[in-house]
């Protein structure tokens, strides 16, 4: 892949991104749980249930949300960053959220550990060039119909504006098969892997959009070499705001958790 700079010829080992105490790449396998949205405290207190103890080791969850239609819960702004911040601070762990415009990062950098930046938004270059200035991990999700290379050279957007704490998120990508939302992208989790010292996780809940799918996709992203796996849970999923068809509930979320660690320490990492 030409004119690329931030491959394995320029760094020949795997960046593991600190985020206080919890890290991601190299040798550490990285779970990451959330709701797709903060709703109401009602909800972020069955959260923090299922997610006390647990080996998550970072909270995801958006306030700002990109929704596909603009008729749907949009999420709740700033009292939602306030929601996942306090639930990030009971649990003792990091929040990942989304920033979706610029006008918003002020906001959002004062209650989020990592910024993400989602699919809809993966092209959008002003703002990969500011995550390159902002002094926190960012997490890239894949668009999604985005192909590696421009995955990779909205990568080095960021990482060539001065940020190389950088994520980069599969989340599958746009295919013929109304089955599933997306398709989760295997391949391109392999040859990431190849390509780029940058850890890789993997988002199966918006890869398949179908909660059935998940643990089975999750597993398979472990084995084909992803450095932790991204999902989303509801206390209560037939009565979440959004994506609830893909979030699992308390009682697969307990086997995903059990079965994906137990892989990865099989594959000799830590969780
Ligand atoms: C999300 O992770 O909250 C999200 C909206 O996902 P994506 O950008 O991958 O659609
Ligand atoms: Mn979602």
């Amino acid at each position: 892949m030409e004119n690329l700079q931030y491959t394995r010829d320029w760094k020949n080992e795997n960046i593991v991104v600190t985020i206080g105490r919890t890290r991601v790449g190299g040798n550490h396998f990285l779970l990451v749980a959330g709701p797709c949205a903060a709703e109401n405290s009602k909800q972020m207190a069955g959260i923090t249930d299922m997610l006390s103890g647990s080996s998550v080791k970072l909270l995801r969850g958006g306030a700002f949300k990109p929704r596909t239609s603009p008729y749907t819960f949009q999420g709740l702004g700033k009292d939602g960053l306030k929601l996942l911040r306090q639930t990030a601070d009971t649990l003792k762990i990091p929040l990942v959220t989304e920033v979706t415009d610029l006008k918003h990062l002020e906001t959002v950098s004062r209650y989020a550990d990592v910024l993400q930046i989602g699919s809809r938004n993966m092209a959008s270059y002003e703002l990969l060039k500011e995550m390159g200035h902002q002094a926190k991990p960012i997490l890239l999700k894949r668009g999604m119909a985005a192909t590696i290379k421009e995955f990779l050279y909205a990568a080095e957007y960021i990482a060539s504006s001065g940020n190389e704490q950088l994520i980069l998120c599969e989340r599958g990508i746009r295919s013929f098969d109304p089955a599933f939302r997306n398709i989760v992208d295997l391949n391109s989790v392999a040859l990431l892997k190849k390509r780029t010292p940058f850890p890789v996780i993997v988002d199966p809940s918006h890869g398949s959009g179908r909660t059935d799918t998940v643990l089975p996709l999750s597993l398979a992203a472990a084995a084909a070499g992803a450095d932790g796996v991204m999902v989303e849970i509801h206390p209560s999923p037939e009565i979440a705001l959004s994506d609830g068809e893909q979030s699992l509930s308390p009682k697969d979320f307990q086997l995903w958790i059990d079965k994906l660690s137990g892989l990865a320490h099989y594959l000799g990492k830590t969780v």
